[in-house]
C-alpha cells in the first residue's frame, strides 16, 4: 500500500492525521465527497506571499466572505514542498483556532467557505478538495456550479480506464470532486498544462482557486458569472471572491480575474493565459443580494447599485405612507434609496438577531410557534398605527414576507406595503445559487396580485427588470438574468441531466406547513 504522508490531512473530527492519498488508487473517498448534488454559493480566497502568515490572511479573507457560505470552511497551505489541509463543518471562526492556523505553515494558501441548502451536510464535502498531480498535490476550492458534470464524469472514466466508476468516484459525483480528479492524476503534464486543456471543456459557472506545492492558480469561467478579483500585497498576491476581502487583508485591488483567464503565481511572478473567449454574463443577483454591499463588481459598488434599485422602485411603485422600513440586513440599502426618492422617512421597525440560523439547537414547539420572531422582532412603538412600506431585496418562496406582514399587523401597523428591489424570481439558477426548484418559487405559479394575497400585504411592488439592470451600470447583454427571465447564457443540457426541474408546476401545491416555513425563514438568514 502506497501512502503519501506528505499530504497528511488533519481531520479535526477525529483528532488524528489521515493520509489523503491512501491505497494504490489516486482517488478515494477523501477526494470525492459522498454527496451528489449542486455546489452552491461559496467564497474562495488564495494568497501567494513569502514572509506572510498566509493561513491567517486566508482565515481573515474567508471570515470576510462568510456571507457566501456558512456550512463548512477549509484552508490548504504549502511551504513549497508539502501541502497541508484543515477543514471542518461550521463557521470560519468555529473551524479554526490560533493553533490550527499556526500549524498551517507555508507561503501559499487557498481557502473556501461552503454553502449548501440541499442534502446532508458532511465533512467530506468541505473544500479544498485534494488530488495528486505529476508534480505532487492539487488543492482546489470552487465557487459556482457546473452544468456538464455528467460529461466530465465520462472524461474521468476515460482518464482512469483501469478503474470502475465506483472506484473513481467512490460513488460520489460533486462537481468540485470531479474537477479535482480531472486536474489530478495526470503524470505527463504539469498542473498548468492540464488545467489549460481541461478548462475549455468545463461548462457552467466556476471561480477556481487552486494550488500545487509551488504555484497558486485562479481561473474564472468565460462568462464570469461569479466575481473573482486579484489584489496586491506588499510581499505577494491575493485572489478573492469579492473586493471586500482584499480591503480586509490590506491588499490593494489590481483588477478582476478576467472571464476565461487562468493566472498562475509562483517565484517567477504572475503569468496570465486566456483559455477561452470572454462572453461576459455576470450574475445580476450578486448586485441584488449575494455580494457584500462594500464590494465592487465590474466597477459598480454593490451598495450604490442597491440604493439605486430602491430609488427606482420608489418611482415605479409609489404609495402614500408614514415610514419606510427595511427587512434587515439585505433590504437596508434599497430601503434607504426608496426613502430618499419618496421623501418618506426611513426608520427601523424590525430588529434582527444576526446569529439566527447558525444555531444547531432545534427550537422547541413553543418557540416554533413564535416563528419569524426568532430572527426578526418588531419595534412595536415604531410601527403602531402607521402606514408602513417594507422593503426587501427579493422574494424566493414568500415565507419571509408572509410571516413579516402578519407580525407587523399584530404589532399594530395600519397598512403594509411590500416593495421588492428585484423582479419576481421565476426560474431556477444553475450557476451557483441554490434557489428552490421552479415549483417552490412562489412567483412561478402566481401573478403579482396572487403573491400579494398569499403574503397578505395591502400592496406589493417588484422592481422592473430594466430598473434593476440600469442600477448595476452594466449592459444587460453582459449580465445573467436567468432567474428573472429564463434566458440562460450558458446553454443547459437536457432536462434529465440537469438535476433540477425546469417544468412549471403550481406553486400553491408546494406551500410549506408552519414547521418547514420556519426552517425556510431561518435558512434565508442573510447578512
Ligand atoms: P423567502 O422567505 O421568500 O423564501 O426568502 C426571501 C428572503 O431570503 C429575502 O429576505 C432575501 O434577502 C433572502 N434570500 C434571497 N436569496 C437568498 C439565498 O440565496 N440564500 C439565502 N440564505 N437567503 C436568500
Ligand atoms: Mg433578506
Amino acid at each position: 500500500m502506497r501512502v503519501n504522508r506528505n499530504t497528511a490531512h488533519r481531520d479535526p473530527l477525529y483528532k488524528e492525521d489521515l493520509p489523503v492519498l491512501r491505497g494504490d488508487g489516486l482517488l478515494n473517498h477523501d477526494l470525492l465527497p459522498d454527496e451528489s448534488g449542486p455546489q452552491d454559493q461559496c467564497g474562495v480566497f488564495g494568497v501567494w506571499a513569502p514572509g506572510e502568515e498566509v493561513a491567517k490572511l486566508t482565515f481573515f479573507g474567508l471570515y470576510s466572505l462568510q456571507h457566501r457560505g456558512q456550512e463548512s470552511a477549509g484552508i490548504a497551505t504549502s511551504d513549497g514542498k508539502k501541502i497541508l489541509v484543515y477543514k471542518d463543518m461550521g463557521l470560519v471562526s468555529q473551524v479554526f483556532s490560533e493553533s490550527s492556523l499556526e500549524s498551517l505553515v507555508g507561503h501559499i494558501a487557498v481557502g473556501h467557505n461552503r454553502y449548501s441548502t440541499t442534502g446532508a451536510s458532511s465533512w467530506r464535502n468541505a473544500q479544498p478538495t485534494l488530488g495528486r498531480t505529476a508534480s505532487g498535490t492539487v488543492a482546489l476550492g470552487h465557487n459556482g456550479n457546473l452544468i456538464n458534470t455528467a460529461e466530465l464524469l465520462e472524461m474521468l472514466k476515460l482518464k482512469y480506464p483501469d478503474q470502475t466508476e465506483n472506484e473513481i468516484t467512490g460513488g460520489n459525483t460533486t462537481d468540485t470532486a470531479v474537477l479535482t480528479a480531472l486536474l489530478a492524476g495526470d503524470m505527463d503534464h504539469t498542473l498548468e498544462a492540464t488545467a489549460l486543456e481541461l478548462l475549455p471543456k468545463v461548462r457552467g459557472a466556476y471561480c477556481l482557486v487552486f494550488m500545487d506545492e509551488t504555484t497558486l492558480y485562479a481561473a474564472r469561467d468565460p462568462q464570469g458569472v461569479r466575481p473573482l478579483v486579484l489584489g496586491r500585497l506588499e510581499r505577494g498576491w491575493v485572489v478573492a471572491s469579492e473586493t471586500a476581502a482584499l480591503d480586509i487583508v490590506g491588499a490593494s485591488y489590481v483588477r478582476e480575474i478576467e472571464p476565461g483567464e487562468l493566472i498562475a503565481i509562483d517565484e517567477h511572478g504572475l503569468r496570465s493565459t486566456r483559455f477561452a473567449e470572454v462572453k461576459r454574463a455576470g450574475c445580476v443577483f450578486e448586485y441584488v443580494y449575494l455580494a457584500r454591499p462594500d464590494t465592487t463588481i465590474n466597477g459598480r459598488v454593490v451598495y450604490e447599485a442597491r440604493v439605486e434599485m430602491g430609488k427606482t422602485l420608489a418611482k415605479e411603485y409609489p404609495v402614500e405612507a408614514d415610514l419606510v422600513i427595511p427587512t434587515p440586513e439585505s433590504g437596508t440599502p434599497a430601503a434607504i434609496g426608496y426613502s430618499q426618492e419618496s421623501g418618506i422617512p426611513f426608520g427601523h421597525g424590525l430588529v434582527k438577531n444576526a446569529y439566527v440560523g447558525r444555531t444547531f439547537i432545534q427550537p422547541s414547539q413553543t418557540i416554533r410557534q413564535r416563528g419569524i420572531r426568532l430572527k426578526l422582532n418588531p419595534l412595536k412603538e415604531q410601527i403602531k398605527g402607521k402606514r408602513i412600506i417594507v422593503v426587501d431585496d427579493s422574494i424566493v418562496r414568500g415565507n419571509t414576507q408572509r410571516a413579516l406582514v402578519q407580525m407587523l399587523r399584530e404589532a399594530g401597523a395600519k397598512e403594509i406595503h411590500v416593495r421588492i428591489s428585484s423582479p419576481p424570481i421565476t426560474w431556477p439558477c444553475f450557476y451557483g445559487i441554490d434557489f428552490a426548484t421552479r415549483a417552490e418559487l412562489i412567483a412561478t405559479g402566481l401573478g403579482v396580485e396572487e403573491v400579494r394575497q398569499s403574503i397578505g400585504a395591502d400592496s406589493l411592488g417588484y422592481l422592473s427588470k430594466d430598473g434593476m439592470v440600469r442600477a448595476t451600470n452594466q449592459e444587460e447583454k453582459q449580465l445573467c438574468t436567468a432567474c428573472f427571465t429564463g434566458k440562460y447564457p450558458i446553454e443547459l443540457p437536457a432536462e434529465d441531466r440537469l438535476g433540477k426541474d425546469l417544468l412549471e408546476k403550481p406553486a400553491a401545491a408546494c406551500e410549506p406547513g408552519p414547521d418547514s416555513e420556519l426552517d425556510a425563514i431561518l435558512k434565508a438568514s442573510d447578512d
